[in-house]
């Protein structure tokens, strides 16, 4: 369970440690922090995973956490795919080449 009250302090000071100056400084920073990210996501909120961050640079990272996040929770597939049959593996081509098979262009 998570102490709401503990939050507000917290991310208060993570702002004036930061002097309220983005820690992420993207493309689109705004420089002044507005907003506390976690460096780790998840309710770790101890001061030393948090980060005074702006509002445009803290939702890009919060969007590709969120996108690396449903990557992970998507299931995968039941099977690899299958090479083409065509296809030689590196070994194959290495023992037909070895062999002298007739009439392999390598
Ligand atoms: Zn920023």
């Amino acid at each position: 369970m998570i102490d709401l009250s503990q939050i507000p302090r917290f991310t208060g000071h993570a702002l004036e440690r930061d002097g309220h100056t983005c820690r992420i400084q993207g493309p689109r920073c705004q420089g002044r922090a507005t907003e506390v990210d976690h460096i780790q996501p998840g309710d770790n909120h101890d001061p030393n995973n948090l980060q005074a961050v702006c509002t445009p640079c803290h939702a890009t990272k919060t969007g590709k956490e969120n996108a690396a996040r449903l990557n992970a929770s998507r299931p995968r597939r039941r099977r690899e795919p299958e090479p083409h049959p065509g296809i030689l593996r590196p070994d194959e081509m290495q023992s037909r080449r070895s062999q002298g098979v007739a009439g392999d262009p390598l």
